[in-house]
């Protein structure tokens, strides 16, 4: 299959560019596209046969459920029993934006797209070109990353193209997206509200509206033995071909365990690449010292996470050694996200 590229501007999608993706969902076909979090593999999402190409192309397991993209609350609730007032709350706050809700499913939404789970994932992306695509192609869009299952989520069309090309018929290039990590994952249906996956928008927001709101204990480095309740949070993810090592504590040993530790790795032949904060990349010297912003930045050290990953492995490195963050805010989605790409290899100094 060829896979067309299609540049569409990200603040006023053209829509003649719009309407023949939305075309090709209304048909049944793949269609990549922009969000704010992270490029997305769009599917009519009430469409069986169009959402398991969606598990195909991506090579994604079958019992990891799908996020329903929806353009309002109208679309919403045609797919969900009810309501309840406090994701009306985050609604109200969150949408549109990088904020997942579970929610009771009806019968409407296919097995395939919850993986036979009796709730169902959506939200509302501000993206402009994602809206438009839902509300052209009138139905709700189910969208994981749109990278082979495993890789680090693109960012960039061209790292969509690297995973997807001659796999499905369209990719829309709107530019570099904004948070550059996924959708935090948020289920209203237990006891307490409770964080399933972090992501762009964080439990200090989450906790304005829902005070007692929490995060899955089961995602901490040292619960490994706990099954998340997020089944995608149970896989290996973001993962570089290279080996990936963490280092976290106090700036100073911070940087001078990175400096051993790469010395070591030199010193058995192997080629090293180093992920830090702006602040320290003078202190380090490696086969590529990659400069993740500012460590009072944790946004742009998100939006340039997953891109920076990429980079590193096309330079063919042996092992990533990457300086932790602090989890507070949006760090604790980037260390969520830097654990699994670790296989959770973390060195505490
Ligand atoms: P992705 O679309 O690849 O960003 O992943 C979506 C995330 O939402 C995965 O971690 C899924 O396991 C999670 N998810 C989707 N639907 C549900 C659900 N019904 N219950 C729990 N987690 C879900
Ligand atoms: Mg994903």
């Amino acid at each position: 299959m060829d896979t067309k590229v299609i540049n569409i501007n990200s603040t006023e999608p053209e829509e003649e560019l719009i309407q023949a993706a939305a075309a090709l969902i209304r048909d049944g076909e793949l269609v990549a596209f922009p969000t704010e979090t992270v490029y997305g593999l769009g599917a009519d999402g009430l469409n069986e046969d169009a959402v398991n190409k969606i598990f195909l192309s991506k090579g994604r397991p079958q019992d990891n459920p799908l996020i329903l993209h929806v353009d309002s609350v109208d679309m919403l609730e045609q797919l969900v029993m009810e309501i309840p007032f406090a994701a009306r709350l985050c609604i109200e706050k969150f949408w549109p934006g990088p904020l997942t809700i579970l929610f009771r499913r009806r019968e409407i939404v296919p097995d395939i797209v919850t993986a036979g789970l009796e709730t169902v994932a959506i939200r509302m992306p501000s993206h402009p070109i994602a809206l438009r695509l839902i509300s052209l192609s009138g139905t709700p869009i189910a969208a994981p990353s749109a990278n082979s299952s495993g890789k680090p989520s693109p960012t960039r069309a061209e790292h969509v193209l690297e995973d997807m090309d001659g796999k499905i018929p369209m990719i829309i290039d709107g530019g570099e997206t904004g948070v550059g990590l996924e959708s935090t994952v948020l289920d209203l249906t237990g006891d307490k509200p409770m964080i399933l996956r972090p992501g762009g928008v964080t439990l200090e927001d989450v906790r304005m509206l829902l005070p007692n709101a929490i995060v899955d204990p089961a995602l901490g480095p040292s619960n490994e033995d706990m099954v998340p309740k997020s089944p995608g949070q149970k896989y290996r993810h973001y993962a570089p071909k290279a080996q990936m090592i963490l280092v976290s504590g106090e700036n100073k040993k911070i940087v001078d365990e990175i400096n051993r530790l790469t010395t070591e790795a030199v010193l058995k032949g192997m080629k090293v690449g180093i992920m830090c904060c702006t602040e320290n990349k003078g202190s380090y010297s490696a086969h590529m010292v990659a400069d993740m912003g500012s460590c009072v930045d944790k946004e742009t050290i998100a939006h340039n996470l997953f891109h920076i990953i990429r980079d590193l492995d096309r330079t063919k490195v042996d092992l990533i050694i990457c300086e932790a963050v602090g989890e507070d805010e949006i760090g604790l989605a980037i260390m969520n996200r830097l654990l699994k790409a670790a296989g959770g290899k973390l060195v505490k100094v």
